[in-house]
């Protein structure tokens, strides 16, 4: 028999596949679960239930990870694998010539709005990944479902980030929110309160649908808007599922006005999002705008997500330079700062 390539191994080489590459996530997450539930067996016992065809009898192991699992213990690469191989070309992954850049992640919720990890949680797992920082940028109040803060909760929030910052320097946890580009352009949220914040991310999350004119008056407008500081997931478009069309816009315009108004574009890093689309990054890259690669996570294992737009930023040639979040902080906060500070003058 071959030398066994490690099952477990295989498993979470194809959840990555199927998340980074097919953005499936619900898949993936079937595989991590079957690495999960052998972790802790050893090969011999592995091969034994291979043997008793008892495999199955694991939770979480079904017949394809079965599958897996016994052609990896026989030495051959499982053939699940292969055919992932097969049909995405050699599995390439330049993630971590971006990744090795990146400081901080500027997008990201808590369970003051629609997240499911505290902002703690949020923090800790930050500073696990290596992180120097993280903007918490829970939901503004326009989208009801989502629990968005309205501003006394915002002003609620402020506090407890200022005390976890006692807690956890020189981590840095920035003050933010993804604040709703409503559909004049203007934001959600007062701006005595976007005043007192790190960093503003702005997404479009109603009417996407809109008419090309509009949505591009709409975005240059939150553009030019002194408090924001990052664009967010761009085309809204979702790639799982039954997903969503992109909304339409002039992208060169769009990020030609980021540009002029010295914001960042997000690459956003949820698996249904991936955006802006690889179609949309020459004319980004062209522009000059800055990028900021996020993870827009909702759970703390999901600040993982980000090596999802490094790949694509490497692949794009997206100059490190440009992307916000490779910054050191005092440097980042300074770029938001200017924003607010010309806007008297622009
Ligand atoms: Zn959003
Ligand atoms: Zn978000």
């Amino acid at each position: 028999m071959a030398e066994a390539m490690n099952p477990v191994e295989a498993l979470e080489r194809i959840a990555d596949l199927l998340q980074r590459v097919r953005n499936s996530r619900q898949k993936a997450q079937a595989f991590r679960r079957a690495a999960d539930a052998i972790r802790d067996k050893s090969i011999d016992e592995l091969n034994d239930l291979v043997a008793r065809r008892h495999l199955t009898d694991l939770p979480g192991i079904g017949k394809s990870t079965a599958a897996v699992i016994t052609q990896a213990l026989a030495g051959e690469t499982p053939e699940y694998l292969r055919d992932l191989g097969e049909s995405e070309g050699p599995a390439t992954d330049r993630s971590d010539e971006v990744r090795k850049h990146l400081r901080g992640d500027l997008h990201l919720h808590s369970d003051w709005s629609d997240g499911g990890s505290t902002i703690e949680a949020m923090v800790e797992a930050a500073i696990e990944l290596g992180h120097e920082y993280l903007a918490l940028t829970d939901h503004s109040p326009y989208v009801r479902v989502a629990h968005g803060l309205d501003a006394k909760r915002l002003s609620e929030q402020l506090d407890v980030v200022a005390e976890i910052n006692e807690r956890v320097a020189p981590f840095r946890l920035l003050a933010g929110m993804e604040v709703d580009i409503l559909t004049d352009g203007s934001l959600d949220m007062e701006d005595e309160l976007l005043d007192r914040l790190d960093v503003v991310v702005g997404s479009v999350h109603s009417k996407l649908a809109m008419d090309s004119q509009p949505m591009t008056d709409r975005l240059i407008a939150a553009l030019a808007n002194p408090h924001v500081d990052i664009l967010g997931h761009c085309t809204g478009r979702l790639i799982v599922g039954r997903g969503r069309a992109e909304s339409t816009f002039d992208a060169p315009i769009v990020f030609t006005a980021a540009a002029h108004f010295d914001k960042a574009v997000e690459m956003n890093a949820r698996p249904e999002r991936l955006d802006p689309p690889m179609r949309l990054m020459p004319m980004l890259i062209e522009s000059g705008a800055k990028v900021s690669i996020d993870s827009d996570a909702h759970a703390t294992w999901q600040l993982a997500w980000q090596p999802n737009s490094c790949h694509r930023a490497a692949e794009a040639g997206v100059p490190v330079e440009r992307i916000v979040n490779s910054w050191p902080v005092e440097e980042l906060l300074a770029w938001t700062g200017s924003h607010g500070a010309t806007a008297g003058t622009g």
